[in-house]
């Protein structure tokens, strides 16, 4: 049975952009190789918009090296990119981007959401890419709520949204170059899920909503994350009110990183590249 390693409290708050206001759940700089594949992890909101004329959010910068997973609770966000993509997702669905050898985008609150104001809640999740991948051609997956099985748990104790991998045979939509198993968890008050998790995985509950007792006895509440123990294939969750929870899980990429800011490689020298190559334009340009 998988064990707490440690709960991740309090995340420290802050604005990307004017659109954004985050709690950095964890970062690379936080967890870790033992939080890998996965590098960062943003909650933001939930927040009150009131209606405006320009979209708020964040101008174009780039990125290079992993992908970023952004999941949309309330609000609506549009997304454009170097490499011609265009995005809008709303409640319930998902923008899977690779940015790989590197875009540069923008990300943005909704024209009608800007319009009309209101809460704004989605988490960004940021998945690193091995190094065989790092220089590949940048993809982009928008995945919409209905496109994403849901499977009913056990004794009525809730849902569970495959949004990456497989459970119990029903595989999720989103495309990765690792194992990853992102799931989405909504469970009762009171009633527990008992999940079999590939062993040797990284394995993390994130809560979003309510509060849940991991492994028979840690508790975890809104906005804190537990890491558990790479042993062990069994995951017990028991709900202490109604909660909804993402469930990070993945193979660990066993290889050095090297992250700065929005790059992150494998050595200096690739960062140094990645500036360099995002300062003379090689990255692409947004169309005006
Ligand atoms: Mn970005």
């Amino acid at each position: 049975m998988k064990k707490v390693v440690s709960i991740e409290r309090k995340p420290s708050a802050h604005w990307v952009g004017d659109g954004f206001p985050v709690r950095t759940v964890f970062s690379f700089d936080t967890l870790g190789y033992r939080i890998s594949p996965f590098l960062l992890l943003d909650y933001a909101g939930p927040a009150e918009f009131v209606p405006a004329n320009d979209p708020r959010g964040v101008d174009e910068h780039p990125h290079r090296g992993f992908e970023t997973v952004t999941v949309v609770y309330q609000g609506e966000l549009e997304h454009r990119d170097s490499a011609g993509n265009h995005g809008k997702i709303g409640p319930g669905d998902v923008q899977w981007m690779t940015a790989a050898s590197g875009v540069i985008h923008e990300e943005k609150h909704s024209r009608e959401f800007t319009r009309l104001g209101g809460t704004l809640e989605m988490v960004q999740l940021w998945v690193n890419l091995p190094a065989e991948f790092k220089m590949g051609p940048p993809a982009y997956q928008t995945i919409l709520d209905r496109q994403i099985p849901t499977v009913s748990l056990p004794d009525d104790a809730g849902t569970l949204r495959l949004i990456a991998g497989e459970f119990e045979g029903v595989k999720g939509p989103a495309q990765t170059f690792t194992p990853v198993n992102l799931w989405e968890l909504r469970l009762k008050t009171y009633h527990r899920a008992e999940l079999m998790l590939p062993p040797g995985f990284t394995t993390a509950v994130f809560v979003l909503r309510g509060e849940i007792a991991l492994a028979d006895s840690e508790r975890a509440g809104e906005a804190d994350l537990a890491l558990l123990t790479r042993e062990g294939e069994r995951l017990h969750i028991e709900a202490r009110e109604d909660a909804t929870l993402l469930i990070l899980n993945g193979a660990a990429i066993d290889e050095p990183v090297a992250a700065y800011g929005p790059f992150v490689m494998n050595s200096k020298l690739e960062i140094t590249r990645a500036i360099e190559d995002y300062h003379s334009g090689r990255l692409g340009r947004l169309a005006a």
